[in-house]
């Protein structure tokens, strides 16, 4: 009897942007636009994926995300090769393969968009953060709100499905700006929105400003009273909370993120990447490539920092993933990849948040209610 091939997705991390965004803490550095080494990293993720060829035995290809970083600053030939490569690693490759590629408005052009189309992409993300000019000063952004409309507008024309990154919690930001920026951004025709809370994070410039008391933030309840803002904003559009950053039209969820999410199993290929696959039930192999990109497209053999994951950290990353979607986490599911109950040694924990509210169960699905969400890691915490 032959078992069903595993639904696999890629990503891919692109490791380099025009500029640093001073809030910004990924796994990215600046470079001049001629100093990018478009086909010398292509080389440097065929060979990883090379290298890896074992793992993919018997696994279907679902989707493919180019992250980063800006991917659109990537060469569309060079990144066509790798796309190709990727694909044809699989000796499966689903129908519905969603290919992503995040692109930031500055350095997205109609003629990039038309051949990444070409080359098999369908859908692009866009990194618009704002449609408002003054809070794309503050985040330290290369566009404007002119060249962040225009840029939607393009990858519309040129692209089935697009989606737009939009940043709250801007200090002195309105509850009428933030729903003038979805609205403008719905009437380009984009039907999926990720929504983050601007955060300041300790390794980034607007943490050292932060800490030198120079950085204005807003608080507490401002991003409380933003975040319910956008759900009705977006309720008001007809579309689904499906996650807690995420926004979308009907149908127009993202696949690849939905898999993440739900505990598929992922290829990280790229400086910095991070890779996750099951070998077995209570048994899964996490990497992490070298975050440094020289060192990344010199290397001849994989140079990933590899973790073996264990029942419990299955569950707890199942934990965390899960409940932050609209289903929730699958039991059964997570039963099945962990090999154990996942309620075990957290019975009192699950019924006492089963009592308050903070979690509902429906079958086989446990999940936290869409009204607990801005409580929602705090809810997962008590789990652990
Ligand atoms: S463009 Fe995106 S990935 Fe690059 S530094 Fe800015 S926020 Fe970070």
């Amino acid at each position: 009897m032959s078992s069903e091939p595993t639904q696999t997705s890629v990503y891919v991390h692109f490791p380099w942007c025009a500029r640093k965004c001073p809030y910004c803490d990924f796994a990215t550095e600046p470079i001049r636009a001629n100093a990018v080494p478009h086909e010398g990293y292509a080389d440097a993720v065929l060979r990883e994926l090379g290298a890896r060829a074992a793992d993919l035995q018997g696994r279907q290809l679902k989707s493919i995300f180019f992250g980063g970083g800006t991917p659109s600053l990537w060469g569309p030939n060079a990144l066509n090769r790798t796309l190709q490569g990727i694909t044809s690693a699989f000796e499966l490759v689903s129908d519905e393969l969603e290919v992503t590629v995040e692109c930031n408005p500055s350095s997205l052009t109609r003629e990039n968009a038309a051949l990444l189309r070409e080359a098999g992409v369908g859908r692009l993300s866009v990194g618009v953060q704002s449609l408002r000019d003054s809070h794309l000063r503050f985040l330290g952004r290369l566009h404007d709100s002119k060249r962040a409309v225009a840029a939607l507008r393009e990858a519309i024309d040129e692209m089935p499905r697009v989606s737009a990154d939009l940043m709250f919690g801007m200090p002195g930001q309105t509850l009428a700006e933030l729903g003038e920026d979805i609205a403008r951004i719905a009437d380009t025709g984009v039907e999926h929105v990720s929504a983050y809370a601007l955060t300041i994070e300790e390794k980034t410039m607007f943490g050292s400003l932060h800490r030198a008391g120079k950085l204005r933030v807003a608080p507490e309840e401002q991003y409380a009273d933003l975040f319910e803002h956008a759900e009705e904003c977006f309720a008001d559009l007809g579309w689904t909370h499906y996650e807690v950053s995420n926004y979308s039209a009907e149908g127009q969820e993202s696949r690849h993120n939905l898999h993440y999410w739900r505990g598929g199993a992922y290829v990280g290929l790229g400086a910095a990447a991070v890779g996750c696959l099951d070998h077995g039930p209570g048994r899964a192999e996490r990497w992490r490539n070298d975050p440094n990109p020289q060192r990344y497209l010199e290397q001849d053999t994989l140079g990933a920092e590899v973790e073996e994951l264990g029942p419990e950290e299955i569950i707890r990353e199942a934990l965390m993933l899960g409940l932050r979607t609209i289903d929730g986490m699958n039991l059964a599911a997570t039963e099945k990849r962990a090999g154990r109950d996942p309620k075990i040694g957290r019975e009192r924990e699950v019924e006492r948040a089963l009592e308050r509210g903070n979690l509902v169960q429906a079958g086989d699905w446990l999940r936290v209610p869409q009204d607990r969400w801005l409580k929602l890691d705090g809810i997962v915490r008590d789990l652990f």
